[in-house]
C-alpha cells in the first residue's frame, strides 16, 4: 500500500494499522458556528490530499468509521444518522455530494447533510463551499442524496464507530 504515508503504519506485519503516532489531539466540542464552519472548511480544503485513504478506509472499520462532525443524513422512515468519513471520502467524490456552488458556479460545493423524505421527494441538502468559504443551503432535489447513500460502496461490514478524530488525519497529513 504505497499511497499510505509513513506515519499511519506502524506495524506493518500486523493486521492492524498502527494508529500510534498519529498526533494527540485535544478533544474539544465545537461550540460556535465559526467554530464549525472552521471544522468544514478544514476537512474540504484536504480533501484532495484525504483521498488517499480512500481504498484502505473501504477495508478498515477504524479509519471508515471516523465520525465527522456537524454531518447528518436524515431521511424519513429510514435514517437518521451522521455520516463518517469513510462515508464522505465516497460520496464527494461524485454529484451530488460534490457539486456546483449556486452562489460562485464552481464545483467547490461539498455536502455535509441532507434530510427529507423519500416519499414525498420533499427535503434538501447543505453543505460548505470551499471557494465562497460559507455554508450553503437548500441544495435539490433530496431525491439524488437518497439514491446516491443508498447505492454508494457499502464499505466495511461492521458499523463501529471509530475512536480515532479526523483532527488526527488531519494533523497527520500535514506531518
Ligand atoms: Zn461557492
Amino acid at each position: 500500500m504505497p499511497s499510505i504515508p509513513n506515519f499511519y503504519f506502524t506495524f506493518p506485519n500486523d493486521n492492524s494499522l498502527g494508529f500510534a503516532e498519529l498526533p494527540d489531539v485535544i478533544e474539544k466540542p465545537l461550540e460556535t458556528e465559526e467554530e464549525r464552519l472552521s471544522y468544514r472548511l478544514a476537512l474540504v480544503d484536504s480533501f484532495p490530499l484525504l483521498l488517499k485513504y480512500h481504498d484502505e478506509a473501504r477495508k478498515n472499520p477504524e479509519l471508515y468509521y471516523i465520525p465527522v462532525e456537524t454531518t447528518l443524513f436524515s431521511c424519513a422512515y429510514f435514517t437518521n444518522t451522521k455520516l463518517y468519513f469513510g462515508e464522505l471520502l465516497t460520496l464527494w467524490q461524485d454529484e451530488p455530494w460534490h457539486t456546483t456552488c449556486p452562489e460562485c458556479n464552481t464545483q467547490s460545493l461539498f455536502i455535509f447533510g441532507a434530510g427529507g423524505s423519500p416519499l414525498s421527494g420533499s427535503g434538501s441538502g447543505w453543505g460548505v463551499c470551499s471557494h465562497c468559504r460559507k455554508d450553503i443551503f437548500g441544495i435539490q432535489p433530496f431525491s439524488h442524496f437518497f439514491g446516491s447513500y443508498l447505492t454508494k460502496d457499502p464499505g466495511p461490514k461492521q458499523l463501529k464507530e471509530s475512536s480515532l478524530k479526523i483532527e488526527q488525519i488531519l494533523a497527520g497529513i500535514k506531518q
